[in-house]
């Protein structure tokens, strides 16, 4: 069976190609414009000598060229690989090596970390977007696909081919790229008219990263398969939404707790924010407090919480509605998917909040495994359930709450750090023989990042110093903010580090 995820794209244009697609700033751009870019895209990808399956890094923050690169790529049978735009050359060259990315397209923005990552990465065809920034002359421009004549058609794909390579660290270790397939995406978006009643004449606010599974899936390709809007923002102020939300009437809100803080606080006088009516929330758990702040200052508006993965591109579980839902719940799995809470030994547990167990989840959702991992994906995929690393349990009425994680993730702003990625960093400071890191709780980024190293004798570095070291290495919102220097860290009889002694208040 052939199938390819941009077929959504196709269907949605056959159907409104006049209906606006995408709006950011004074722009508009309908699925008409969105589509024949996308088709242009393909052709010159194709015409560059990429192959079906080979991959494609793209590193933008939420510009309508992303857009375009991903339904191009989607066209052609390639692969996208999205990455942050604020990588360092460091983390740029481990992203693009161990993807096999064969191109990379980014924006002036992150020049600095993508030029020479991706030559030390041997990727030689980069091309770039400018954002409010000349182009060097020395790079391509981004715009050459855009003169190619578009491709007419789609490439077939099978539904189990990868459409997206997401990186993530999943439970455990570095970054993997976690395989997500046609098939998988299109069912994620199908199911959201079920979810929250998501219609063609509904006006996403995109300010969620598109190269994070939450902004890809749950925004960017709901609405694109039911033939809405999406009104893009590259960079979250709560002001800057409030703006967008009143100029676009923005129907539904995407976010993570922490922009729900910071919209709770916002000066909203004078405006007409009658549009909106529904705000979805996930990534994190999302405080009660904060729900019925939201809903105070927004007449009108529910507040709905939904969990989610990179490897279930994107939602696992979902509050459907005001009347179908608990505050502090993840809600209940979603159309087609089946969620458990497993003991130690792997048995289904009983409902009850005192039934704390790992959350593992199976259904249409789930990825393909990690790429060129098969130990990760063999240890992840058991028994054809994954495992989400995330402890929690199910109450008498069949909704699912997370109780903490099993994991050592840190979610910070939304964004996820991933402990032993710093740890590493600092491990390769002269002066330090143990670090652990760890998240502690944070009232506006929900967690902050807070580094427990240990000295050699005599050493003479401060911890602004090793704060220092590590931002020089590492993307703005992962470098620990705080460095404590103790005498030794809490270990196990094992000598594997007790992180939990060190969360202790
Ligand atoms: P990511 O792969 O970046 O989507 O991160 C997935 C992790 O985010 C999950 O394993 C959870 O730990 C966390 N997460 C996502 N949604 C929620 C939620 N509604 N409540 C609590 N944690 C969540």
């Amino acid at each position: 069976m052939s199938f390819n995820l941009a077929v959504m794209l196709q269907e949605s244009t056959a159907a409104t190609p006049t209906a606006p697609m995408l709006y950011l700033g004074d722009d508009t751009l309908t699925y008409a414009d969105v589509d024949e870019r996308s088709r242009r895209v393909a052709a010159a990808l194709l015409a560059r000598g990429l192959v079906p399956g080979d991959k494609v890094a793209v590193q933008l923050p939420n510009v309508p060229e992303f857009v375009f690169a991903y339904f191009g790529i989607l066209r052609a049978g390639l692969t996208m690989v999205p990455l942050n735009p604020l990588f360092t050359a460091r983390e740029m060259t481990y992203h693009l090596d161990d993807s096999d990315s064969r191109m990379l397209l980014t924006s002036t923005f992150s020049l600095t970390g993508a030029v020479p990552g991706a030559a030390a990465a041997g990727v030689a065809d980069v091309l770039v977007v400018p954002l409010g920034q000349e182009l060097p002359a020395d790079v391509g421009r981004f715009d050459e696909l855009l003169e190619a004549e578009p491709f007419g058609d789609l490439h077939p794909a099978s539904p189990d081919d990868t459409a997206v390579l997401l990186y993530t660290s999943g439970t455990t270790g570095r970054p993997k790229g976690a395989e997500l397939t046609h098939f998988q995406l299109y069912m994620n978006c199908t199911v959201a008219p079920e979810l929250f009643g998501l219609r063609a004449d509904d006006v996403a606010i995109g300010v969620l990263p598109l190269f994070h599974v939450f902004g890809l899936s749950s925004v960017l390709n709901a609405a694109v398969r039911w033939g809405g809007s999406v009104a893009l923002l590259p960079r979250f102020d709560a002001q800057a939404a409030l703006d967008v939300i009143e100029r676009r009437r923005v129907t539904v809100f995407s976010g993570v707790p922490t922009m729900y803080v910071a919209l709770a606080e916002a000066d909203t006088s004078g405006r007409d924010l009658s549009s909106l009516r529904t705000a979805i929330s996930g990534g994190a758990s999302i405080p009660g407090e904060v729900i019925r702040a939201v809903e105070a200052k927004f007449p009108g508006v529910v507040v709905l919480e939904g969990y989610g993965l990179s490897e279930t591109a994107s939602t696992s579980t979902f509050n459907i509605s005001a009347t179908e839902r608990k505050v502090l719940s993840i809600g209940k799995p979603v159309w087609g998917v089946e969620m458990a809470v497993l003991d130690g030994d792997g048995t289904p547990m009983a409902a009850g909040p005192d039934q704390v167990g790992q959350l593992v989840v199976r259904g249409h959702n789930v990825m393909k495994g990690y790429y060129k991992r098969p130990d990760a994906t063999a240890e992840a995929l058991r028994n054809g359930w994954l495992h989400t690393g995330d402890l929690g349990y199910r109450d008498e009425d069949g909704y699912y709450f997370v109780v903490d994680r099993l994991k050592d993730l840190i979610v910070r702003g939304g964004y996820n750090v991933y402990p032993r990625e710093i740890e590493e960093v600092l491990y390769t400071h002269p002066e330090v023989v143990e670090a652990a890191v760890i998240g502690v709780p944070d009232d506006r980024l929900g967690e902050e990042v807070v580094a427990y190293v240990a000295l050699r004798a005599e050493a003479s570095v401060t911890p602004d110093e090793l704060i220092a070291f590590s931002k020089e290495q590492l993307a703005a919102y992962k470098y620990p903010r705080a460095v404590e220097i103790v005498d030794a860290l809490p270990k196990g009889a094992t000598g594997k580090i007790l992180k939990r002694e060190l969360r202790r208040p």
